[in-house]
C-alpha cells in the first residue's frame, strides 16, 4: 500500500519504518530539510534501538524515502498518517498549529481521495477540526474530493518503540466510516496476525483513549510518589511497600516504581493539556492536577535532599550526575528530571560533571558549552574530581557499579538516588552514605 506519514519525529520514523519493513511504499515528509538531508545520507536524527538498521535497510531497498516536497507526499499515499508534535501552548493545552497546517497542506494537494489519519496525540473534536480545514481548504480551492478523517492515536513508548510498533498490543482505530476501517484494516495486517488486536471505536473515544492511557500511567507514578514520601514522613520503607501493594494482582507490580518525577515528551504535556481541555469544557480535572502538582514538586526532590544535605552551602561543589535522559534507551531529554536537578544545581552555584550513554550529543545541543557542566566520556570519568555522584536515570549499565571506585574516587562518600538502584544496608556496607526516594532520609 502507498503510504505517506507526515512528520519525521519519534512516531513518525518508526511508524514509517516499520510500515515499510512489510513492504508497504512509504513516503516521508518533514518541514526540516536538515533532517531529511541527514536521513538521506544514513544519519538518524534520533536513539532508539533497532532503528537504525531498519531505516537503512528500507532506505537501500527503495521502500521508504524522505522529502520535504508535501505536494509529492500527499500524491504518494492513499492513506497518509499526520504525525507532528502536539506541543503544548502557553497555557498548557495541546497546539494544533502543526496538525492543522498538514490537514491544509493535504487538502491543498490532493487530486484523488484520502485517508487521512491522525497519529499525534491531540485532544478530543480534533478530527472534526481536521475535517473542517480540509473541507474548508477544498472547497477555497473549487475541488470536489472526498476524504475519511479517522483517529489511530500512537502506544509506542521510547525506548521500545520498534519492537512496540512491530508488535503492538493494541491498534485503537477510532472511524465512522466503513470503507475507513477495512483500508485501515489492510494496512495493519501485517501486524495483527497473531490475533485481533484493532479495536474500532468512535472518533472521540478513540482521541480521548490515548489521553486516557497516559494519564493513567502518570497517575500511577504520582501515586507511588506521593506513597514515598509518606514513607519518608512516617518512617516507613516505599520500597517494602512497592512490593508489598504489587502483589496484589488487582494492582500488579507494573509501573509502580518511586522516583524523581516523570518526564519525557509524553506524560507531562498529555496530563496537563487533557487538564486544560476539561476545564475549557467547564470541568475540573482534580485527579489529574493533583498528578501534575506531585510530579512537579518531586523533581525537585533530589535537590532537596542535597540542599538539605549541604545545608543549602553548594557554592563550589562538583556533582557527578549519571543519566541525562528522562528514562533509559532513549536520548530524549524533554522535561528530564536531570534538567531541573541541573538548574537548581547551577543556581546553587555548583558544577556537574555528567555522564549518559546516549543523551550527551542532545544534552550539548540544549545547554551548550558552559563552564558549569562538563560531559564526561564514561560514568567512572564523571567520578573523576567530583565531590558525591547523583544518580537521574536508571540505565541497565548503573545497576551494578564498582562501589569501591566510587568511594575511592569521590571527595565524599555520598550518593543520592533518583531510581532506588541499590539496597540501602549494602550502601552502608561499602561505606557510602545513601539518599534514595522514600527509603528514610539517608542511611
Ligand atoms: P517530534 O517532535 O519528535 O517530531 C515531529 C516532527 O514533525 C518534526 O520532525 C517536525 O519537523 C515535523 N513537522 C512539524 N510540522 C510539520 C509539517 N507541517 N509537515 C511535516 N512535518 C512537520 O514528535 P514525536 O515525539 O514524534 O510526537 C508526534 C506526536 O505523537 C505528538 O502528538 C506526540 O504527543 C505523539 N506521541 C509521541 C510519542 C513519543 O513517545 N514520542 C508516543 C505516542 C504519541
Amino acid at each position: 500500500m502507498k503510504v505517506t506519514v507526515f512528520g519525521i519525529g519519534y512516531v513518525g520514523l518508526v511508524q514509517a519504518a516499520v510500515m515499510a519493513e512489510v513492504g508497504h511504499e512509504v513516503v516521508c515528509v518533514d518541514i526540516d530539510q536538515d533532517k531529511v538531508n541527514r536521513l538521506k545520507q544514513g544519519h538518524i536524527p534520533i536513539f532508539e534501538p533497532g532503528l537504525t538498521p531498519l531505516v537503512k535497510s528500507n532506505y537501500e531497498a527503495g521502500r521508504v524515502d524522505f522529502t520535504t516536497d508535501a505536494a509529492h507526499g500527499v500524491a504518494h499515499g492513499e492513506v497518509i498518517f499526520i504525525a507532528v508534535g502536539t506541543p503544548p501552548d502557553e497555557d498548557g493545552a495541546a497546539d494544533l498549529k502543526y496538525v492543522l497546517a498538514v490537514a491544509e497542506t493535504i487538502a491543498t494537494h490532493m487530486d484523488s481521495h484520502k485517508f487521512v489519519i491522525n497519529k499525534s496525540t491531540v485532544p478530543v473534536g480534533t478530527a472534526d477540526k481536521v475535517k473542517a480545514m480540509m473541507a474548508h481548504t477544498l472547497s477555497y480551492a473549487n475541488k470536489s474530493m472526498t476524504f475519511d478523517v479517522l483517529s489511530n492515536p500512537e502506544f509506542l513508548k521510547e525506548g521500545a518503540a520498534v519492537n512496540d510498533c512491530m508488535r503492538p498490543d493494541r491498534i485503537i482505530l477510532g472511524t465512522d466510516s466503513e470503507s475507513a476501517e477495512k483500508k485501515l484494516r489492510e494496512l495493519y495486517s501485517p501486524f495483527n496476525r497473531n490475533h485481533d488486536k484493532i479495536i474500532v471505536m468512535d472518533i472521540r473515544s478513540a482521541e480521548l483513549t490515548k489521553y486516557a492511557a497516559n494519564c493513567m500511567l502518570a497517575t500511577k507514578i504520582s501515586f507511588m510518589n506521593e506513597m514515598s514520601n509518606l514513607a519518608e514522613v512516617f518512617g516507613a520503607d516505599i520500597e517494602n511497600v512497592r512490593k508489598g501493594i504489587g502483589s496484589d494482582p488487582r494492582i500488579g507490580y507494573q509501573f509502580i516504581y518511586p522516583g524523581c518525577g516523570y518526564g519525557g515528551s509524553c506524560f507531562p504535556k498529555d496530563v496537563q493539556a487533557l487538564a486544560r481541555s476539561a476545564s475549557a469544557a467547564g470541568y475540573t480535572a482534580r485527579v489529574l492536577e493533583a498528578v501534575e502538582a506531585v510530579n512537579y514538586s518531586q523533581k525537585e526532590k533530589l535537590f532537596e535532599y542535597i540542599y538539605k544535605h549541604f545545608s543549602g552551602d553548594l557554592k563550589g561543589k562538583t556533582v557527578a550526575l549519571w543519566g541525562l535522559s528522562f528514562k533509559p534507551n532513549t536520548d530524549d531529554m524533554r522535561e528530564a528530571s536531570s534538567r531541573v536537578l541541573m538548574e537548581k544545581l547551577w543556581a546553587a552555584g555548583a558544577s556537574v560533571k555528567a555522564y549518559d550513554p546516549e543523551a550527551m550529543e542532545e544534552t550539548q545541543r540544549i545547554y551548550g558549552s558552559r563552564d558549569d557542566l562538563a560531559l564526561m566520556g564514561t560514568k567512572e570519568a564523571a567520578l573523576d574530581g567530583a565531590d558525591f555522584l547523583v544518580i537521574c536515570t536508571e540505565w541497565q549499565s548503573f545497576r551494578a557499579p564498582d562501589f569501591e571506585l566510587i568511594k575511592q574516587k569521590l571527595s565524599m562518600p555520598l550518593l543520592f538516588d533518583g531510581r532506588n538502584l541499590f539496597e540501602p544496608t549494602l550502601m552502608m556496607e561499602y561505606g557510602l552514605h545513601y539518599y534514595a526516594i522514600g527509603r528514610g532520609l539517608s542511611v
